[in-house]
């Protein structure tokens, strides 16, 4: 995905061309637009669990509808314009239509947008995280809170689980070498 090679800063030589480097404050734009979506969507599912049979069409809450208003600010600037073009297929030459960003931003800002709004459009979100080792990365299961393997077992290391595991580990360890069985 565009969105997380260009949050992680691609170090593909090839990626970074064709994408840019994010800048900082390109970064701080998508990474706002991210938390804004997030927490706009908890703040919804929370309201509607505490007024059930709300009506959100003809009486909006106002803290909700101005989150929304401040979002839409910000994705509006992102136009997807439908872009006539030559394209090849089964190396024939067809007329196809991509979509270009109309926003005045680099590249690689234009798709990670595009990517946060089309994952929001398939609910697919909460699935985009970012690991302890500040990487980002898209779950592929729900409870799936690290990058990898390695980071898994980083996070486990640190649960009080594994540290008691580890101390009673330590502990018929250094009886077996008081009584001289391991050196
Ligand atoms: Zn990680």
């Amino acid at each position: 995905m565009a969105l997380i090679r260009w949050l992680n800063g691609a170090n593909d030589a090839g990626i970074e061309a064709y994408l840019g480097r994010p800048t900082a404050a390109s970064r701080k734009r998508v990474m706002t637009l991210f938390r804004q979506l997030i927490e706009c969507s908890g703040r919804l599912s929370r309201f509607d669990t505490d007024h059930p049979n709300f009506d959100f069409f003809d009486s909006p809450p106002p803290e909700i509808t101005e989150e929304m208003a401040r979002i839409q600010l910000s994705i509006q600037e992102f136009v997807q314009v439908p872009f006539l073009e030559i394209a090849y297929e089964d190396d024939k030459a067809i007329l196809a239509i991509s979509y270009a960003l109309g926003a005045n931003r680099a590249l690689g800002e234009q798709l990670a947008v595009r990517d946060i709004v089309g994952l929001l459009e398939t609910r697919r979100l909460e699935l985009m995280r970012q690991c302890e080792c500040h990487l980002w990365f898209f779950a592929r299961k729900s409870d799936q809170r690290a990058c990898s393997q390695n980071c898994r077992h980083r996070a486990y290391e640190q649960t009080d689980a594994f540290k008691a595991k580890r101390r009673l580990y330590m502990r018929d360890y250094y009886a077996l070498k008081q009584s001289g069985k391991v050196k």
